[in-house]
C-alpha cells in the first residue's frame, strides 16, 4: 500500500487536463464545475485507485476507503445532507469513467443510500402522496441496479416481477404503477435478492457504497469492456475512475426530468442541438426505451428557464472544448443540473463534417482537425454498411474476426462453384467455408461476403478478401461445420444452402437473416480532410495490390505506389493455376522451363498493366512466395487435367504432389528458397518485370519507371547474393538486348528474425528493405499465422496479450527487431529506403510506430489506404520528426 497517496479528488480540486488520473467523466465534471456550471458537488476516486484495487487482489484498501469517506463527509457538508440520515438523507450515484470514453461498457448505480428506514423517514417528512411514489420508485430502482450491477444477479428476475405486477394491475407502463405497487415491488425485490444470494440486501449506506465502488472497478475487467478495449486500442493498464455524486432527481415529479443531448448531430455532423428528454424520469429510462422521449426542443415549452440555461451551457462547452459535446443532464423542480459532458461519439461522415466546420468556424487548425478523426472509422465510408437502426434491433448469433470491412448479406453457399453459379443467376450469396484456398478465388469474387471457421487476420480468406474489398469474417470457431452435407450450426441455429445470413466485416458479428444495407458515400469533406492529412505526413502510403483493378482502386484512394505485389496471387485465376501447377509439378528442369515459358507472357502482361495503372509511381514486385500446399491440386478432376497436360499418369502427379507435402508449409519451401532450388523461376520473373518496364517506359517516356524487385523470406546474406546474381545477370542481359537505359533496384523483405539480426550484412546487397511483419510476427512469436486465432482468445482472457499481434504490431518484440534492422542497415547504405507491407501497414497504431522509427513508407490493402494516410498524418503531428 502506498502511503499518503491522494486517491480522491473533489470536483473542485480537478480540471479538464486530468483525464489520466480522473478519467474523462471526472475531469470534465471538474472542468464544468470550474466553469461555474450547475454540477452537483461530488468527488472522483482516481484510476490509480483502480490499479491499486487490482494490485491488492481485487480489494479496496483501507486508505482508499478512508479517503472516499472523507469525500462523503465533505459532500455532506456542501450539500447539507447526510448519508443514511433520517431527516435529510444524502443519496448518491456511483459511475465509472475511464480515460477514453467507453459508452455503455461499464457500470453505474443510482439512488445509493436508501434503505427501509431512510425510505420511511423520507415519506414521513413529506405528506404529498406523489412524493411517496417517487421514493418507492427510487428504492426499487436502487435494489434492482445494485443487485444487477454489484451482485451480478440478472436483471431478468426483477423485470419479471415488474411485468407480473403490471399484469396484475392491468397497466402497460411502469409510470402507471402506484406508490403502493412500487412499495410492494421493492419488498419483492429484496426477497428476490435474498432468494438469489442467501443474504439480506445491505442496508448500511457505507457498505452499499464500498460494494458499488468495487463493482465499478471490477467492471473494468468485464468481458464487454475487454472486447471494446481490444477493438479500440485502449490499454488494460489504464483502469477506470469512479465518480460519486449527490443524486438529483428527474423522477421527483412533473417539474422534473432527464435528458441526453449533442451539440451537433452525431449522425450527420449538422450544427444543431440534438437530443431527447423525458419528464418525470431517471437517466436510464431515456436509453432503455421504456418510454418514448420527446425531442429536446420540446423541453423549451415545459421548462423554459432550464432550457435557456442548458442552451447557454451547450454554447459555453463547445466554445471551451472546441468540439461537439455529448451531455447528460437532469432537471429537478425546474432547476438544471449537468451530470456529464464529453466529446461526442459520431459516425464517420459526421466526424468529417464536424472537423471541416470546426476549421471553418475558427475552432480548430487543420492539424487539430486531422487529429480529431479516428482513422478506423474511415472504412465505414468505403464499404456498404448495415442500416444502423436495423442493426440495433438485431442480436448477433456469433462473432469471428472482422477480417475485411463492410457489410454483406445473402444466401449461404458452401463451395466456390456454388457461389459462382448462384451469383450468375443473380443471387446474392455469402460463401461459408472451413477455410478458403486459391481455388476458391472466383467464388470469393462472386460472393457478397466470406465467412470462415478457421484462419486469422492474415489467413488466405482475410488477405484476399481485403485485397478485393470484399467483406470477410474469419475464424469463427463457434460454427459447427458440416461441409459435406452443406450445413452448419451457430448458436443453436442451423443454416443450410440458401439460408439467409448477414455478416459484418468490421465488427466480426454474424447475424441470421438479411439486414438491410446502405451504399457507401464519399463526400467532399473526405477529400478535404485527406488533403490536410497528406500535407502533414512524412510517411508515404503505398498499397498491396496484385491486379490493375486493385491498383487503380488504391490510386483513387490516394496510394502513391505499390509496396507489395504478391506475384503468386497472379495465379489464382483458374486458367493460370493450371500453368502454375504444371510448373511446380515438374520433375525435370526441362519440364519446368516449358511450363515457365507459358507463364512468362502472363506475368509480363500483368506487370505492364500494373505499371500503367500506377502512371509512373513506384511498383515493387515481390518474387514468388507460394506456400506450395496452397497450390497443389487436391481435386481428382484437377489432378487428371494436370496429368493429361504433362503427359504423366495420375499416379505420377499424385506422387509429385505427395513429395511436395510439408509438415510446416509456412516454414517450408517458399520464398527465395524456391529461387535457390529452381533459379529458372527467378530468371523468368526477372525477364517479365524488365520486359514490361521497357515496354511501358517506351510508351510513356514522361513516367519514372524504375522496377523494384523484392526477394522474399531471406534469412542469410549468401541466399540474397545468390538470388540477386540471377536477377542482375538476367535483367542486365534483357536491358542490353533491348538497347535501352533502365534503372532497377533489388531489395529484400525483412520477415525472418535472422534477417533483422544481420541487417547490416543484408544491407550490403539490398537496395531497400520492406518489413514483412506477417511472417516476422509469425516467426518472432513462433505462432502460426493461420492457426493462432484458435488460442488467442485464452491469451486475452489471461491478459497475456491484449490484442492480436497479427493485426496490431507487437512493438516491444517484433518492433524491436524492426528498429534493430534499421539501425544496422542504414549506416551501411544511407540511401536504403525502408517500408512495411505486412497487414500492420494499415493499422493506425502500427503506422504510428512506423513513423516514429523512421520508415519511408507503409503499404496496405487498397481500402485501408485512407486509414493509413490519416494515421500517418496524426503520427507526424503528434511526433514531429525534426
Ligand atoms: C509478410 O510476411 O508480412 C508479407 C507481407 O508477406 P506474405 O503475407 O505474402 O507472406
Ligand atoms: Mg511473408
Amino acid at each position: 500500500m502506498t502511503a499518503n497517496k491522494k486517491y480522491v479528488y473533489k470536483f473542485s480540486e480537478g480540471n479538464g487536463t486530468m483525464r489520466e488520473l480522473l478519467g474523462g467523466k471526472g475531469a470534465n465534471l471538474a472542468e464544468m464545475s470550474n466553469l461555474g456550471m450547475p454540477v452537483p458537488q461530488g468527488f472522483t476516486i482516481t484510476t490509480e485507485a483502480c490499479t491499486q484495487y487490482y494490485e491488492d487482489g481485487r480489494k479496496i484498501n483501507d486508505e482508499i476507503m478512508q479517503q472516499a469517506m472523507e469525500g462523503v463527509a465533505w459532500m455532506e457538508e456542501v450539500n447539507g445532507k447526510k448519508f443514511g440520515d433520517l431527516k435529510n438523507p444524502l443519496l448518491v450515484s456511483v459511475r465509472s469513467g475511464a480515460r477514453a470514453s467507453m459508452p455503455g461498457m461499464m457500470d453505474t448505480i443510482l439512488n445509493l443510500g436508501l434503505n427501509d428506514e431512510v425510505v420511511a423517514a423520507m415519506i414521513a417528512g413529506n405528506p404529498d402522496p406523489k412524493f411517496a411514489r417517487f421514493v418507492y420508485d427510487s428504492y426499487r430502482r436502487f435494489i434492482q441496479m445494485f443487485s444487477d450491477v454489484v451482485m451480478e444477479v440478472g436483471k431478468k428476475y426483477f423485470e419479471k416481477l415488474i411485468d407480473e405486477m403490471k399484469a396484475a394491475k392491468g397497466v402497460q407502463y411502469d409510470i402507471e404503477l402506484t406508490a403502493d405497487d412500487l412499495k410492494e415491488l421493492a419488498q419483492q425485490f429484496k426477497a428476490e435478492y435474498k432468494n438469489q444470494l442467501g443474504t439480506d440486501f445491505p442496508s448500511d449506506p457505507v457498505e452499499q457504497l464500498k460494494a458499488a465502488i468495487e463493482a465499478v472497478f471490477r467492471s473494468w475487467d468485464n468481458p464487454r469492456a475487454n472486447v471494446y478495449r481490444r477493438d479500440n486500442d485502449i490499454p488494460y493498464s489504464w483502469g477506470t475512475a469512479v465518480n460519486v455524486m449527490p443524486m438529483v432527481f428527474g423522477n421527483l415529479n412533473n417539474q422534473s426530468g432527464t435528458g441526453v443531448a449533442f451539440t451537433r448531430d452525431p449522425a450527420t455532423g449538422e450544427k444543431k442541438l440534438m437530443g431527447e428528454f423525458l419528464i418525470n424520469a431517471q437517466g436510464e429510462d431515456v436509453v432503455a426505451g421504456v418510454r418514448t422521449p420527446m425531442p429536446i426542443a420540446q423541453m423549451e415549452k415545459e421548462f423554459p428557464e432550464a432550457y435557456a440555461e442548458f442552451v447557454q451551457v451547450c454554447e459555453t462547452l463547445e466554445n471551451h472544448y472546441h468540439d461537439m459535446q455529448d451531455m447528460e443532464f437532469t432537471v429537478e423542480n425546474k432547476k438544471l443540473y449537468m451530470l456529464q459532458c464529453r466529446n461526442g461519439k459520431r459516425t464517420a461522415p459526421a466526424a468529417l463534417q464536424i472537423a471541416c466546420d470546426l476549421v471553418d468556424e475558427g475552432h480548430k487548425t487543420e492539424e487539430e482537425a486531422v487529429l480529431m478523426i479516428d482513422p478506423r472509422n474511415l472504412d465505414t465510408l468505403l464499404h456498404p454498411q448495415f442500416d444502423a437502426k436495423a442493426l440495433k434491433e438485431t442480436k448477433p448469433l456469433g462473432k469471428g474476426l472482422g477480417a475485411s470491412p463492410g457489410a454483406a448479406c445473402g444466401k449461404v453457399v458452401f463451395t466456390a462453384e456454388d457461389a459462382e453459379a448462384w451469383a450468375a443467376k443473380g443471387e446474392k450469396v455469402v460463401l461459408v467455408r472451413l477455410e478458403t484456398s486459391p481455388e476458391d478465388i472466383t467464388g470469393m469474387k462472386s460472393a457478397q461476403g466470406i465467412l470462415t471457421v478457421r484462419g486469422g487476420m492474415t489467413s488466405h480468406a482475410a488477405v484476399v478478401a481485403r485485397g478485393m474489398g470484399t467483406c470477410c469474417v474469419s475464424g469463427c470457431g463457434d460454427i459447427y461445420m458440416d461441409e459435406e452435407n452443406k450445413k452448419f450450426t451457430l448458436a443453436g441455429q442451423t443454416f443450410v444452402e440458401g439460408s439467409e445470413i448477414s455478416i459484418d466485416g468490421t465488427t466480426g458479428n454474424i447475424y441470421g437473416g438479411i439486414i438491410p444495407t446502405v451504399p457507401a458515400s464519399i463526400s467532399g469533406n473526405f477529400g478535404r480532410v485527406m488533403g490536410w492529412a497528406d500535407k502533414y505526413s512524412d510517411l508515404k502510403v503505398r498499397t498491396n495490390a496484385d491486379t490493375p483493378k486493385d491498383a487503380k482502386k488504391a490510386r483513387e484512394l490516394g496510394a502513391v505506389g505499390i509496396g507489395l505485389c504478391r506475384t503468386e496471387h497472379m495465379f489464382f485465376d483458374p486458367e493460370r493455376i493450371v500453368a502454375f501447377r504444371e510448373m511446380i509439378c515438374s520433375d525435370t528442369e526441362e519440364e519446368r522451363e516449358v511450363a515457365l515459358e507459358k507463364i512468362l507472357p502472363y506475368q509480363q502482361g500483368d506487370f505492364k498493366a500494373l505499371y500503367e495503372a500506377l502512371e509512373g509511381y513506384p511498383v515493387c514486385i515481390r518474387f514468388l512466395d507460394p506456400p506450395l500446399h496452397e497450390f497443389v491440386p487436391t481435386e481428382e478432376e484437377d489432378i487428371a487435367k494436370l496429368a493429361a497436360a504433362k503427359n504423366k499418369t495420375v499416379e505420377e502427379i499424385k506422387a509429385i504432389c505427395d513429395s511436395l507435402h510439408e509438415v510446416n508449409p509456412m516454414m517450408g519451401h517458399r520464398g527465395c528458397r524456391l529461387a535457390v532450388t529452381y533459379p529458372s523461376i527467378a530468371r523468368m520473373q526477372t525477364k517479365a518485370v524488365i520486359r514490361a518496364a521497357i515496354e511501358v517506359k517506351a510508351a510513356h517516356p514522361e513516367w519514372t519507371v524504375e522496377p523494384e524487385i523484392m526477394i522474399p523470406l531471406v534469412s542469410e546474406i549468401k541466399e540474397l547474393k545468390y538470388v540477386k546474381k540471377i536477377v542482375v545477370e538476367t535483367a542486365d542481359a534483357e536491358i542490353a538486348a533491348a538497347g535501352v537505359d533502365l534503372k532497377y533496384q533489388v531489395g529484400t523483405m525483412i520477415e525472418i528474425p535472422r534477417a533483422a539480426l544481420t541487417a547490416d550484412e543484408i544491407a550490403s546487397e539490398a537496395e531497400f528493405f520492406c518489413f514483412g511483419t506477417n511472417d516476422l510476427t509469425q516467426m518472432t512469436f513462433g505462432f502460426s499465422r493461420d492457426d493462432a486465432g484458435k488460442f488467442l482468445g485464452s491469451y486475452y482472457d489471461a491478459k497475456i496479450l491484449e490484442s492480436d499481434p497479427f493485426a496490431r504490431l507487437d512493438q516491444t518484440g517484433v518492433g524491436k527487431l524492426m528498429e534493430m534492422a534499421l539501425k544496422l542497415g542504414k549506416p551501411v547504405r544511407p540511401e536504403l529506403h525502408v517500408g512495411i507491407c505486412g497487414e500492420h501497414g494499415g493499422d493506425p497504431s502500427s503506422v504510428e510506430f512506423c513513423h516514429r522509427i523512421g520508415l519511408d513508407y507503409v503499404s496496405c490493402s487498397p481500402y485501408r489506404v485512407p486509414i493509413a494516410r490519416l494515421a500517418a498524418a496524426q503520427a507526424a503531428i503528434k511526433f514531429p520528426r525534426k
